[in-house]
């Protein structure tokens, strides 16, 4: 059965919240989603990592040709493998994830991992705040997540994280 979490990260890669915010966030957090079957977590990194919704991303955006490209439509090697597995293993090698470098499928232009743009369901953060089993729905609203940006004091970015 697939595992459902709910993430939020920092839209600015490099934002931490303070101690008193992270708490005062994670209190909202359990007051928004009262059916949880798990709590409200988080963590820091010294450098951006990559956070992703496993399964429930599905484009990025070439920062150099400008193409968007669906990892679930790339060519596979006789391994079954594609170079978005390519691209999560050099993130996972990497101690700086953000500056690491890669080769585009798309044009063949190689970019700075940290300049792929991720419409939504991804992008590199110094602070996730996430929820395991958030109950009948991942999701917050508007509101919530304003009130969520102000506690925190950034703008933040959903994740709707599915593991399967
Ligand atoms: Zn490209």
């Amino acid at each position: 059965m697939a595992k459902f979490t709910t993430v939020l990260i920092p839209a600015d890669h490099y934002f931490v919240p303070s101690t008193e915010a992270i708490a005062a966030a994670k209190l909202l957090m359990e007051k928004y989603f009262p059916d949880r079957g798990d709590e409200v977590q988080s963590c820091i990194w010294e450098k951006p990592a990559f956070v992703d919704g496993c399964d429930s991303l599905e484009i990025l955006i070439c920062p150099a040709c400008g193409e968007t490209v669906d990892r679930f439509e790339l060519e596979e090697n006789e391994d079954g493998e594609t170079w978005w597995h390519h691209f999560e293993e050099k993130l996972g090698e990497s101690d700086d994830p953000i500056a690491t470098k890669i080769t585009m499928p798309c044009c063949d232009q190689e970019v700075v991992a940290g300049n792929i743009r991720f419409p939504y369901d991804a992008g590199f953060a110094r602070f996730k705040l996430w929820l395991p089993d958030p109950g009948d729905s991942m999701a917050v609203t508007d509101k919530q997540l304003a009130k969520l940006e102000q506690t925190l004091g950034c703008k933040l970015i959903h994740i709707g994280r599915v593991w399967s």
